[in-house]
């Protein structure tokens, strides 16, 4: 293209400046991979009046535009003073992204595919689709698992409440008689998604290892209809947040069953650990499942968002989601791929290819090496747990479950009344200090310290920093 050829106010950039701006991008993008791998969790904690400072927040909308350098420098700053998914990084369920799927996720906004449909994105729908029976296949779900790519767990639930609804109950029913299962272990977004729409969420126990109770599910939903509710769902949990506690999905599999109720795993953080030969057995029954869904960002090692929703049926959520569902079903069996519609299956029309760091990662890496890393992971949090048992002082509250370890500091010059507090200090400082970084869990009441590891660069020198660092800043 020459430069007659551009209208006045294209946002083209020359070939030069287009360059430049790439490069830049490589540059920073390696040293964000770099920063992940080497650098404490902070370069330093910032401040909200700081961050404001360096953003400079109250400036004035650009009127007119800036050179390439000087993009670049401010994009350099923002990210040098975000938070790192460093070796040592443990608090919440985070695991930074394998570098391919960073590069396949740059390349997912140059190509910016629309996956409304088969039509707007034909080979990216192909690899939508082929990236969750891969996926499906990986953890034993099915490996013709269908379904959809959304934005995380929180969507995936609601969407899995929404097609249980249309599954077991008619269209126009007073939702208000409804009721969903789950533990109360259960992700908060099992509640919101069971608010949003109206039907009731009933807990249900848990044993001495917070896994939801077979036998008080099956009594829960036979006394609920008996009192003239509607049982639509379960939630069970393959991996709860907190602890990584893991349902007994066989048991709950044949109390959903009977009911005749919808059963929908939460997989969104532990589901991946099914590919782990030694836990694979603690997902026995994961297959019998009506969905599914698992965050790739969570332990997958995509970066956000990403969450396969996966079914065996595309009939059920043409169902909750089709438009005109009932005369849609019917054609599905023989509709060609050409005229496929995502629409037809989730809340989204518009739709970012997310498949693409996925599909990238798995090809790439293979099955094999994923899962050992998922199990390497699995393998440092339980020797968190024995460095922990082992110490005198600390004491473990929790787990191992999956990657998840939790413990407190329990020093003989602190009672027990104020360990609390004594532990809820500590993690400020861990989180102030940034060379290792904690969450935190209510165990039983108690204020607990939180490890969950779903970092593939994580060693057992960066597990072992965790008691050193705690117990010197307690003092
Ligand atoms: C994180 C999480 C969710 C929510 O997922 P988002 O991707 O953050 O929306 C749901 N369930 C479980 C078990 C989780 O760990």
């Amino acid at each position: 293209m020459t430069d007659s050829d551009r209208r006045d106010a294209s946002l083209d950039l020359t070939p030069e400046d287009l360059g430049a701006l790439l490069a830049g991008v490589t540059t920073l993008a390696e040293q964000e991979v770099a920063a992940a791998r080497f650098g404490p969790v902070f370069e330093r904690p910032p401040s909200a009046a700081e961050i404001d400072r360096m953003i400079g927040t109250d400036r004035a909308l650009p009127v007119d535009g800036e050179s390439v350098e000087d993009l670049l420098a401010a994009c350099a700053a923002v990210l040098a003073a975000g938070r790192r998914t460093t070796p040592g990084f443990f608090g919440y369920v985070q695991s930074p992204p394998a570098p391919v799927a960073v590069a396949a996720d740059v390349l997912a906004s140059a190509a910016d595919q629309n996956l409304t449909s088969w039509r707007s994105g034909p080979a990216a729908a192909a690899v939508e689709h082929q990236t969750l029976r891969w996926v499906g296949e990986f953890v034993g779900f099915d490996a013709a698992a269908t379904g959809i790519l959304v934005s995380g767990g929180s969507t995936a639930n609601l969407s899995a409440l929404l097609v249980a609804l249309r599954a077991v109950t008619g269209p126009d029913l007073d939702r208000r008689g409804m009721r969903v299962y789950a533990s109360a272990e259960t992700h908060f977004s099992v509640g919101k998604a069971a608010r949003a729409l109206g039907v009731g969420l009933q807990p249900v126990a848990v044993d001495g290892e917070r896994r939801l109770d077979p036998g008080a599910l099956r009594m829960a939903i036979a006394s609920d209809r008996a009192a003239g509710l509607l049982p639509i769902c379960v939630v069970a949990n393959a991996g709860t947040t907190s602890t990584g506690a893991v349902d007994p999905l066989d048991a709950v599999a044949t109390v959903a069953a009977d009911a005749g109720v919808w059963l929908h795993i939460d997989g969104a953080y532990g589901a991946p650990a099914a590919a782990d030969p030694a836990s694979r057995h603690l997902f026995a029954g994961l297959h019998r499942a009506d969905s599914l869904c698992i965050d790739a960002h969570k332990w997958l090692y995509a970066p956000v968002d990403c969450s396969a929703f996966l079914l065996h049926d595309a009939a059920a959520t043409a169902r909750a989601f089709g438009t005109g569902a009932d005369d849609y079903v019917r054609i599905l069996a023989t509709q060609p791929a050409e005229t496929f519609a995502f629409w037809d299956h989730g809340l989204e029309l518009s739709r970012r290819f997310r498949a693409l760091k996925l599909w990238a990662t798995l090809r790439f890496h293979g099955a094999h090496r994923l899962a050992a890393a998922i199990g390497e992971d699995i393998r440092l949090a339980a020797h968190l747990a024995d460095l922990v048992a082992a110490a005198e002082d600390f004491e473990l509250l929790a787990g191992p479950g999956l990657s998840i370890c939790c413990f407190r500091h329990t020093p003989t010059h602190v009672d027990q009344p104020a360990l609390d507090a004594h532990n809820e200090r500590i993690l400020q400082a861990l989180q102030r200090d940034g060379r290792v970084y904690l969450s935190n869990a209510t165990i039983d009441g108690r204020f607990a310290l939180r490890a969950c590891i779903t970092n593939f660069r994580t060693t057992r020198a960066d597990v072992e920093r965790v008691l050193t660092v705690v117990r010197e800043l307690a003092r």
